[in-house]
């Protein structure tokens, strides 16, 4: 089986081993019914889930082409969870108190009939907070057809508005003026209240960062700064490429004055600052400089079906082994439930130059 992290050395071979059969002993042990929590007292309340590890972008700090080029063995189909599986897996997952879905990848707008998915997935339950993050290249085209399928709002990546910066980091040279067009499309749509997220890396978009404040300000969308992280293996990560999120709101603030203001709910990722005369907000995601491990309560699928309880393990529970291998919805609920109570991940809070440049998964395999 392809992945992205391969299983060579025998430490890795016996870590999947030792969760295979953690998800098999699982899945025979019966668990109370309803919400659970980790042993942080965490509870579950998000999923993630990766409909493609391919993407249309090469984002260089992402998916850098020198990696993922011509030869790089990306996923067959036949190992992708189907719409069923997927749809099965998130069914388990709202019972356990899951409300929030998120689409992504890869770009998730790449996976066909995508549309389809949503539809099923809004089956499940007509409260469900289901949310896409896009590069937003194919979203003037489908905007309309996610809202129909029962999409409630999108979130795009956009890492500058200054077209040559942009080219240059998404390396596939495809201008800003197409994303501006999807996000617009989506609004007409009624994928709102958008958030539009910015990767804010050293040297390389941080004078963007103030026209990317001032373009949206009284928009309604509210673009969220995110600090460069430390996710896959690939990107070649440095401390000194990090722009701190005290830097970018003081950048902002210099021009367009900002206060901060309170969580909308407790785990909230980005923290809130309010432009002072008024115009909205911007958001920060402080994910190096401001550890947010204590409120985590996400959980992510992999494409190929492997569940992730950190954006920075290196391994995953396999669940696809139980989808394919005739285990019923119950055995798939405890089997879940019992990873999530024996989650312990604050990655972030432990981040040291070490942990930096140990194995984990990529981004683009994961999903944001
Ligand atoms: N293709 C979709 C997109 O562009 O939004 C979804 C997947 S992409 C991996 C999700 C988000 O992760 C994007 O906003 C991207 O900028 C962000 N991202 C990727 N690598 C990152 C890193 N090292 N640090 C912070 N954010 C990162």
């Amino acid at each position: 089986m392809a992945t992205i992290i391969p299983l060579t050395d025998a430490r890795s071979q016996n870590r999947a081993e030792t969760l295979a059969a953690f998800v098999r002993e699982a899945a025979r042990t019966p668990v109370p019914e309803g919400p659970v929590a980790d042993t942080r007292g965490r509870p579950l309340g998000d999923l993630r889930i990766s409909v493609t590890d391919r993407c249309n972008f090469r984002c260089v700090y992402c998916m850098p082409k020198d990696v993922f080029g011509r030869d790089y063995p990306f996923l067959p189909h036949s190992e992708l969870l189907t719409f069923e599986e997927i749809t099965r897996v998130a069914r388990v997952f709202v019972g356990l108190g899951v409300r929030k879905l998120r689409l992504t990848g890869g770009e998730p707008l790449l996976r066909r009939k995508l549309e389809r998915l949503i539809e099923m997935l809004r089956g499940l339950d007509d409260d469900l907070d289901i949310t896409l993050t896009t590069n937003g290249a194919l979203l003037a085209r489908k905007a309309r057809d996610l809202r129909a399928a029962g999409l409630s709002r999108v979130t795009v990546s956009l890492d500058s508005l200054d077209d040559a910066t942009f080219r240059a980091m998404n390396d596939v040279d495809f201008p800003v003026a197409q994303v501006l067009e999807g996000i617009d499309a989506a609004a007409a749509a009624g994928l709102a209240p958008l958030k539009i997220n910015m990767v804010v890396k050293r040297g390389m978009n941080e004078q963007s960062i103030v026209p990317m404040a001032r373009r949206f300000r009284g928009s309604g969308h509210v673009v969220r700064f995110i600090e460069y992280m430390d996710v896959g293996a690939t990107n070649g990560w440095r401390m000194d490429d990090v722009v701190p999120a005290r830097e970018i709101v003081e950048r902002i603030s210099a021009e367009m004055p900002l206060v901060q203001a309170d969580p909308h709910y407790r785990g909230e990722v980005a923290e809130r600052w309010v432009y002072a005369q008024g115009g909205g907000e911007v958001g920060v995601i402080a994910s190096v400089t401001q550890a947010f491990c204590r409120d985590c309560t996400r959980a992510r699928l992999s494409t190929e079906g492997k569940l992730y309880t950190c954006l920075f393990a290196n391994e995953g529970y396999d669940l696809r082994e139980l989808l394919r291998g005739g285990s019923d919805d119950e055995a798939l609920r405890r089997a879940v439930a019992a990873i999530w109570r024996q989650r312990a991940d604050r990655y972030s809070e432990i981040r040291t130059a070490n942990t930096a440049r140990a194995p984990k998964v990529e981004m683009s395999y994961i999903g944001g």
